[in-house]
């Protein structure tokens, strides 16, 4: 059997960043379980994953655009301290869920806050970054039509 749409995979992954620094691991975990084809992982991962079988090892580069897109400035905002209010103490690294311009849920991290603004940064913390995974395919199965029509694993 090989990955494929409406398959479930599990495989353990490596994630390391430009630099070489690990970003993300499923080394001493579960391997991570996806359906194939309904968007649960970034594309750049996925397509290079299509057709592998189980025993498969591999080194993938994803390009931004394929993973977390590209760092856009016009995600940065700087709001008044008011907007906050209901939040205690407001500190840079801080998550918030807000809502998009298109009422998609949007998360935002604190990136700096002075004694009336506050700035937010709506950019994926690895937006920009070129990935390199080291994965390994584990399992392939065919996914239930549950799992189908929900659109993960279950
Ligand atoms: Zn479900």
């Amino acid at each position: 059997m090989k990955v494929a749409k409406d398959t479930v995979v599990s495989i353990h992954y490596t994630l390391t960043g430009e630099d070489g620094e690990v970003i993300d691991t499923s080394s001493g975990k579960d391997p991570l379980k996806f359906l194939c084809g309904a968007g649960n992982i970034i594309p750049g991962l996925e397509s290079k994953l299509e057709g592998c079988e189980v025993g498969t090892s591999k080194n993938v580069v994803v390009q931004p655009e394929d993973g977390y897109g590209g760092y856009q400035e016009e995600l940065i905002q700087t709001l008044p301290k008011t907007s906050f209010a209901g939040v205690e103490a407001i500190e840079v690294g801080m998550e918030f869920q807000a809502q998009g311009a298109n009422g998609q849920v949007q998360y935002v991290v604190v990136k700096e806050v002075t004694e009336d603004e506050v700035t937010i940064d709506g950019n994926h913390a690895l937006a920009g970054q070129v990935l390199n995974f080291d994965v390994s395919v584990e399992s392939i199965r065919e996914a239930t039509k549950e799992e189908l029509d929900h659109g993960h694993v279950h």
